[in-house]
């Protein structure tokens, strides 16, 4: 959870770092389900725009992470589905709900940053992922 909440953190940061250097000048802000790792996170948070994550210094976020209710917040429940997708994906190897929304996660000229697959070993992976690192083009 704490490497998933880092580069979570990391590629948020990077893709806010994007929208700046086109003229976009918002901040972010990281919402998450009320969950026992609360206190950690919020503590990681902080760490991570004073000490850094091993990617650099996180600049963009407005505030530490808020926590809500999922079941009082549609925007958790889309995350849920979001999140729901990329395990079928990657868990059972059902790649309907992912292909619906694959080309929504956040990538730079062909390569997707928005999404990434930590599964070492495998350098054949036709998961959007790793496909558009090698190829640099999956849209
Ligand atoms: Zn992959």
């Amino acid at each position: 959870m704490e490497v998933a909440f880092e580069d979570l953190c990391s590629r948020f940061d990077r893709y806010l770092q994007r929208l700046r250097a086109g003229g976009d000048t918002q901040r972010g802000l990281v919402i998450l389900d009320k969950s026992a790792h609360e206190t950690t996170l919020q503590q990681m948070a902080v760490g991570f725009r004073t000490l850094g994550t091993r990617w650099g210094v996180i600049r963009l976020l407005a505030d530490t992470p808020l926590f809500v209710d999922s079941r009082a917040s549609r925007v958790i429940q889309l995350a849920d589905h979001v999140a729901y997708a990329v395990f079928r994906r990657y868990q059972a190897g059902d790649t309907q709900y992912l292909d619906r929304i694959g080309h929504k996660f956040d990538a730079e000229d062909g390569v997707v940053h928005g999404l990434a697959h930590k599964e070492l070993g495998n350098p054949h992976c036709t998961c959007i992922a790793c496909l558009s690192r090698r190829t640099g083009n999956v849209r």
